[in-house]
């Protein structure tokens, strides 16, 4: 498990959202709203899950971790489109 984080615009830190999820799941999110009070800045922010990371894997927004669990399986995954919601 790992925190899905979000940096924040005023600090610049990169701050868990409250969540702990695994790359497998984090890369079938569809690309929904999230807000959530931020622990760097005190403030509510507003994103939506395709800007989020996780922690132990910040190089892979969820659209990339897509891509790499899918390479890790070898089976194509079907991939989340915010016009399809
Ligand atoms: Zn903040």
């Amino acid at each position: 498990m790992s925190a899905m984080t979000y940096t924040c615009p005023h600090t610049g830190r990169n701050v868990s959202i409250g969540i702990d999820t695994d790359l497998n799941s984090f890369s079938l999110l569809p690309n929904v709203p999230v807000k959530f009070l931020c622990t760097a800045c005190g403030k509510d922010h507003t994103s939506n899950t395709h800007a989020l990371r996780l922690s132990d894997r910040p190089e892979l927004d969820a659209i990339a971790a897509q891509g790499f669990v899918a390479a890790l399986s070898g089976v194509p995954t079907v991939r989340w489109h915010s016009d399809l919601i």
